[in-house]
């Protein structure tokens, strides 16, 4: 652990471990609570960070998201510089901006992570964080994409992977994952299946279990896009009125909103955005307990965005505390528009695969709604590319045109 780490905080009684033999532990969930509530929440000494960023300037590291590593729980010595992760662009879309009445929008493009998705900021910490525990297999339940990084960063450290997806993940997600070299088990099943699955399977043969869910350093990993996006909108001398987030299990939204808060409370930026918490239609629980507090009994639906078809989200608490303390909003976008926001995301340059076109079909979604006010700063994170997904890419698209290697018939056709 960092030696900036000073504790690990339930997130549901609020019970804390300090010893250092106990934060050294972070995959414990809280005896008080048990495994379904008692996640941890990872906190740190924000002075020691602030001396040790005096000491040795942010602006003067490597542009990538190990240059936070007093913000995450592991050693130095186990940091990986080497892996190249983070430090995404900030795509500024003006034409769609002013179509949208909006003053400023950008679309943070984290499909040009080294596995194309954003989950490589958990997994490249996760499997720092299990080499520096010397673990020697680790595991993960995905819809796809923390699978896929998961299985990169191990290969990366050399480390054996075991991967369980549901059966319906999208192909390139499962050609990624074998060509990594993970054992890759896929689960006859909904995501939801997979995933206690993995959990059991872990317990049983002592894998470290990266789940975000119940492991807090994962968290930290995705607390990075945070911390990212307050840094860069400072440098450019702006900071978003909203951020849109889409949200499956709810970590990610959790994370980020971790990051804008530390980074707030270090004073690289003066104030914090809203977030728009972005759903399918049919797959909404987080929204449901926002209004509820508790998740719905039972919860159908489908969406192609199968990056967020998350039925039982396990970090819903996060999420809910992450957009109630920002006075964010909830809204939920059908495929039919996020089919669209693909095409919108496309024709700006922007490659996002159905998940990640979610935040920005959210966005247009509300800005017609008024939720999100004409002139208003609108940051979009794009969490994955559409190279993931490359069956909805061809449905989003648009028209091939065919013809026959002949000018004239060329000619018809472009008529
Ligand atoms: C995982 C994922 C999300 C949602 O993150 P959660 O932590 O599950 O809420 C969104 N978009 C993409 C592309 C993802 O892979």
């Amino acid at each position: 652990m960092s030696n900036c780490v000073t504790e690990l905080v339930c997130i549901h009684c609020q019970a804390k471990l300090t010893s250092d033999s106990e934060v050294d532990q972070p995959w414990l969930t809280c005896g008080l609570c048990g495994p379904a509530d008692g996640i941890y929440d990872i906190g740190y000494d924000l002075d020691a960070v602030q001396r040790s960023w005096d000491e040795s300037p942010l602006a003067s590291r490597p542009l990538n998201h190990w240059r936070y590593h007093e913000l995450l729980p592991l050693e130095s010595a186990s940091i990986p510089h080497h892996w190249s992760v983070g430090w995404t662009p900030l795509v500024e879309t003006q034409r769609l901006a002013s179509q949208l009445n909006l003053e400023r929008l950008w679309l943070k493009d984290e499909g040009r992570n080294p596995t194309a998705s954003f989950k490589d900021r958990a997994s490249s910490v996760g499997v720092a964080h299990a080499r520096e525990v010397g673990a020697t297999t680790i595991a993960c339940a995905s819809t796809g994409n923390a699978a896929t990084s998961l299985a990169g960063h191990a290969a990366l450290a050399g480390m054996p992977a075991v991967i369980f997806v549901p059966a319906t993940a999208p192909e390139p997600k499962l050609a990624q994952l074998l060509v990594f070299g993970a054992t890759v088990i896929a689960v006859e099943g909904s995501y939801d299946q997979a995933y206690n699955l993995c959990s059991s399977a872990c317990e049983r043969f002592g894998w470290y279990n990266r789940n975000c869910a119940i492991n807090p350093v994962l968290v930290e990993g995705k607390k990075t896009g945070g911390l990212e996006i307050a840094e860069q909108m400072a440098a450019i001398g702006s900071q978003p009125d909203w951020i849109a987030v889409s949200v499956g299990d709810g970590c990610t939204i959790a994370g980020i909103w971790k990051g804008l808060v530390q980074m707030h409370a270090l004073k690289i930026i003066d104030r914090l955005p809203k977030l728009l918490s972005v759903q399918a239609q049919d797959v909404a629980p987080v929204h449901h307990a926002m209004e509820q507090n508790r998740l719905p009994d039972c919860s159908g639906g489908n969406t192609l965005a199968d990056s967020i078809n998350v039925a039982v989200p396990r970090n819903w608490r996060k999420a809910v505390a992450a957009i109630r303390e920002s006075h964010g909003v909830g809204v939920e976008v059908s495929d039919e528009e996020i089919l669209d926001a693909m095409r919108t995301a496309g024709r700006h340059g922007v490659f996002a695969e159905p998940a990640a076109a979610a935040a920005l079909a959210g966005v247009v979604s509300a800005v017609s709604q008024g939720i999100i006010a004409p002139r208003s700063h609108v940051l979009a994170m794009i969490t994955g590319s559409g190279l993931k997904d490359t069956n909805s890419a061809m449905q989003a698209g648009g028209r091939l045109l065919r013809t026959e290697p002949d000018m004239g018939k060329l000619e018809t056709i472009l008529m």
